[in-house]
């Protein structure tokens, strides 16, 4: 058989299937082995779509234990060149409560210990990172949300923690102090693999709740952002959904450019 090829990747939350018409379930092997789970791989209209869970079908990787490198391998594997991140966080901001959209343009990372690079082995690869989220992507999610009256902020910072525990008091007001938007605990490395692969990449933030030091936040709990994420579940998916077709059929970001002039170690797939 034929492994289908994609265009946009998905990498989210179960549940995402139910968009994609005629989907096929590819098992993947990649150099730094198998990805959370089979990728699906169908359409959404026009668009051909890959989705990876992010956490495993059964959720059984917590976000440190993400295989991250071989998610965004696989995705690049199948033809993808664009991603979509869509993930649950913490907001910094008294004016951001639950249920807003954050579309993020800058990162902070405060993880550790998570392999972060491709390009460890067999020569120097510095890659740019300034504005680590894809422009085209952004306005897309922007506008889609916009459209579906969804109230989006456009920009802020998205710090990434270890986890898998969240935030003390004094981390979280040290956060919000430095103007830092939400906090999460996925979005990196998963970022910085995606611009190491020169894939566009597009983070779309649910805020469930407030992180600790903010207002009189009384601190999360895990059952507060399982329930909360259940209820907007539906409608994050199908905002995805309306996205995927909102991104544009050509590349004409600088994603795509981020490796030129840099001599890498290996050949990318796909
Ligand atoms: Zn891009």
């Amino acid at each position: 058989m034929v492994t289908p090829r994609a265009d946009i990747g998905v990498i989210g939350g179960s549940g995402f299937y139910s968009l994609l018409d005629d989907a096929t379930e590819v098992e993947i092997t990649t150099p730094y082995g198998p990805p959370s789970d089979v990728v699906t791989v169908g359409r959404i209209g026009s668009r051909s779509v890959a989705f990876v869970p992010r956490h495993g079908r059964d959720h059984r990787f917590p976000p440190h234990r993400i295989p991250y490198r071989a998610n965004l391998w696989a995705l690049r594997s199948l033809g993808v060149r664009q991603v979509l991140a869509p993930s649950a966080v913490g907001s910094l901001r008294p004016e951001i409560g639950p249920g807003a959209l954050v579309v993020p343009d800058q990162i902070v990372d405060r993880t550790s210990g998570r392999v972060q690079t491709y390009y460890d082995a067999g020569g120097v690869v510095h890659v740019a990172f300034a504005d680590p989220y894809c422009p085209s992507g952004r306005a897309a999610a922007v506008s889609t949300a916009r459209s579906a009256d969804w109230e989006v902020t456009d920009g802020g910072t998205l710090v990434v923690i270890e986890g898998p525990r969240f935030s003390s008091r004094a981390e979280s007001r040290w956060f919000s102090g430095n103007g830092w938007s939400i906090v999460g605990m996925t979005g990196f490395p998963e970022s910085i693999l995606a611009r190491e692969l020169a894939l566009c990449y597009t983070s779309v933030s649910l805020v469930t709740d407030h992180d600790a030091g903010v207002e009189a936040g009384e601190g999360v709990t895990h059952d507060e952002v399982l329930a909360f994420f259940a209820t907007n579940v539906g409608r994050m998916r199908s905002l995805i959904g309306d996205v995927v077709a909102a991104l544009p059929e050509e590349r004409t970001c600088p994603c795509q450019n981020a490796l030129d002039g840099l001599k890498l170690p290996f050949d990318l797939p796909g």
